[in-house]
């Protein structure tokens, strides 16, 4: 996914990419990627920067982590670099700054590749708890029973003991 920066007009252009997750190496351990990952750049900028803002969208399935079913997650992010030219030979640390968005490009270089920071956009973009609904019961934890779609009688049972020790007393 590369941005040709000699590409770029006054004003705005856009970049559109779609690429495979597989040519994306995209992977985690947890997820599975449905669909395409779809990138628009939108670049403005002068000779000697650039502001790239990006949105991607793809889909995703993974598990819910409370009952383990599979989860369909529709996926968007969006982030923003500022690419900026620097002279050859110049010290990175001189210029550089704390912020993730800002890229020191060489003036010699007449093109960004974007696919790393694409790729990171997504996997940060990944739910670390995803629920396939807000109020997932989950399982049980004594029967192991999806209480979303059965209800179980682990808890009366626990219960038990104290209902008989009552029982004793009267
Ligand atoms: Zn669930
Ligand atoms: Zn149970």
């Amino acid at each position: 996914m590369k941005i040709n920066l000699r590409e770029v007009e006054a004003g705005e252009t856009e970049f559109n990419f779609q690429v495979s997750p597989e040519e994306m190496d995209l992977f985690s351990p947890e997820v599975e990627f449905l669909e395409v990952v779809e990138t628009r750049v939108r670049v403005t900028g002068s000779e000697k920067q650039h502001l790239l803002d990006t949105s991607i969208e793809t889909k995703a399935q993974c598990r819910c982590s409370r009952c383990l079913e599979p989860v369909i997650l529709p996926l968007r992010t969006e982030f923003k670099l500022l690419l900026k030219s620097c002279e050859p030979f110049a010290k990175a640390s001189e210029t550089a700054s704390e912020e993730e968005d800002l890229v020191l490009v060489a003036d010699s270089d007449t093109s960004f590749d974007i696919t790393e920071r694409v790729r990171e956009a997504i996997i940060l973009s990944l739910p670390l708890k995803p629920l396939c609904r807000e109020d997932c019961k989950g399982l049980c934890p004594h029967c192991g029973v999806n209480l979303n779609l059965k209800t179980c009688r682990c808890e009366e049972q626990k219960l038990d003991p104290h209902w008989s020790k009552l029982k004793e007393l009267m």
